[in-house]
């Protein structure tokens, strides 16, 4: 269990384009008031309710930007190696697709991701450690988050607190009309508790490669994903470069205590040690 703040604003939002949508049949909220003022608007995710929402699977999303930053720095720095698909491409998108195909199994092969011996396939690093845990497509993630509230599971929140700001941005400097773009916001300081889990498979050996079993690496994925959060370095939503979507990921201490104990220490310098070498043996046997 962890408790979310968010330390500045968050818009985890749709693009102008869907708000057109929107604007044309629903009055959205008494703040923005006619269906001009919405068409220029960046509003908020919305349910099918039509109430704003913040959705877990973009928080899982941002859990695994971390997750996928902190394993790639990881491996260059220690094997000198990709690990992570999505760095594999310019548009930062995963490669690993279940079941393989054909025509991505030369490139696997050559960055050493499969072995083809006498006509079999040996998947070492595929799917990579980040689509084994957070899914791909044919892959169901391992990692469940959710929203709880009352003791019940929640796919959303529903935001209740929201900013409405007009932002000048630079292409629009050059619009005659200098018209503001207006974003709905989730306010900072909104708080929310969140459960991370860890399903187990049926074949643990199909997800993790190394001497440690699923939820060794999976805690230490997350307790190392969450430092680029706490810092800042990985945001939620957009407009992150006009200092929006920083938020903190905080455990609660029994968390922590399940943490540490899955990972044998107590002390929090030894959680991040430990969970690091957890990490670097299990890239050594899918790199090596
Ligand atoms: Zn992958």
């Amino acid at each position: 269990m962890f408790k979310l703040r968010y330390l500045s604003n968050v818009l985890v939002g749709e693009t102008p384009d869907i708000s057109k949508d929107i604007c044309s049949f629903t009055r959205l909220n008494n703040k923005i008031t006619s269906v001009e003022e919405c068409k220029k608007s960046i509003i908020f995710t919305r349910n099918i309710w039509l109430r704003r929402v913040i959705r877990a699977s973009s928080l899982r999303g941002l859990i695994r930007a971390s997750a996928e930053y902190i394993v790639e720095s990881i491996s260059r720095a220690t094997f000198n190696k990709n690990a992570v698909c999505s760095y594999l491409n310019t548009l930062h998108k995963p490669t690993c697709k279940i079941p393989l195909e054909k025509d991505n199994i030369e490139m696997f092969s050559k960055i050493g991701w499969v072995e083809i011996r006498e006509g079999k396939i040996k998947y070492k690093n595929y799917p990579c450690l980040i689509c084994s845990f957070f899914g791909t497509s044919g892959l169901k993630s391992l990692i469940e988050i959710t929203f709880a509230k009352n003791s019940l599971k929640n796919f959303e929140e529903v935001i209740e607190n929201v900013d409405i700001k007009r932002y000048l941005f630079s292409h629009q400097i050059s619009d005659n009309k200098r018209r503001k773009l207006l974003l709905e916001m989730a306010k900072k300081n909104s708080n929310f508790i969140v459960n991370v889990s860890i399903r187990k498979p049926l074949l643990e050996k199909l997800y993790v490669k190394g001497e440690s079993n699923i939820y060794r690496v999976g805690v230490s994925l997350i307790w190392l994903s969450l430092l680029p959060i706490n810092a800042g370095l990985i945001r939620l939503g957009r407009f992150k470069s006009r200092g929006l979507g920083y938020v903190e990921i905080k455990y609660t201490r029994d968390t922590f205590n399940k943490i540490a104990g899955l990972i044998n220490t107590s002390s929090f310098y030894n959680v991040t040690k430990r969970a690091l070498e957890i990490i670097k043996s299990e890239l050594r046997a899918r790199l090596s």
